[in-house]
């Protein structure tokens, strides 16, 4: 009798452990059918990069010192302490964004070709279903839809490529069953923890405002550091079963 009931639960523990074993690795996830979400600034184009200058002209002169890339992280979730004590909140920021579109800056900021190769691979393997999904919106833009349009437009023009549709929800998580979404390329760090407690796969282009730096704790306030440092512990619990920090598009070519 002893015999007959452990076999089956031999059977049960073995199963069980292929099913976990299997979880995806990024080969499977890049090359899988499933449809894809993918975000827009600083995935698919390098936006912090370009606002650095507009940051630096407008607030310069009450800021103590030139901003760099690391002081400012503009659309996500930083608030850096040298912009609150130079009393400059976020939503001050966001006059930045408005500034740039109406110099039609960020409907002219290009994919590299990495980037294209990219997309099109992801875009055929899936059969066209390949979303962008962007949290642009009217608080930062006065035309988010019109500007991301003409952008895509241009993209199409230069490289004939134009996925399914561009999506315009701040909420990514809320996306995914509506478009039957299982994988994310995504760089900000709480829409990657919502994601990754939904099931999603994040392809997680890493960046400072999503990795814990050594000069944190001296960029951000006690909460903001404490948030951080929890989100990205919470994060790094999916490490490569379904989190996969890239550094740029050529990290994912290699892996098609
Ligand atoms: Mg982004």
């Amino acid at each position: 009798m002893i015999f007959q009931y452990k076999i089956p639960l031999i059977i049960i523990k073995i199963y069980k452990k292929e099913s976990f074993s299997a979880s995806m690795d990024l080969k499977a996830v890049l090359n899988s059918t499933e449809p894809i979400g993918v975000d827009i600034d600083d995935v698919i184009i390098p936006f912090n990069k370009h606002s650095i200058p507009y940051v630096n002209k407008l607030y310069r002169e009450y800021i103590s010192r030139e901003l760099n890339e690391q002081d400012i992280i503009l659309n996500n979730i930083e608030e850096t302490k040298i912009l609150v004590e130079s009393g400059i909140s976020r939503e001050k920021m966001y006059a930045i964004f408005k500034m740039m579109e109406a110099d039609g800056i960020i409907e002219n900021i290009m994919p590299t070709k990495e980037c294209i190769d990219c997309l099109k691979m992801l875009y055929e393997k899936r059969n066209s279903k390949l979303y962008l999904v962007t949290a642009r919106n009217s608080i930062f833009y006065k035309d988010p839809e019109g500007m991301t349009h003409r952008w895509l437009d241009k993209i199409f023009k230069e490289h004939g490529f134009k996925p399914l549709e561009i999506v315009f929800n701040h909420e990514k998580h809320k996306t995914l069953v509506t478009y039957s979404i299982t994988t994310f390329i995504e760089d900000n760090l709480f829409n990657a923890e919502k994601l990754l407690e939904h099931g999603c796969n994040v392809i997680l282009f890493s960046n400072p405002t999503n990795r814990i730096n050594p000069d944190d704790d001296k960029r951000l306030s006690p909460e903001i550091y404490e948030k951080k440092r929890k989100a990205v512990e919470k994060i790094e619990s999916y490490r490569n079963t379904k989190l996969f920090r890239i550094e740029s598009w050529n990290d994912l070519l290699k892996n098609f």
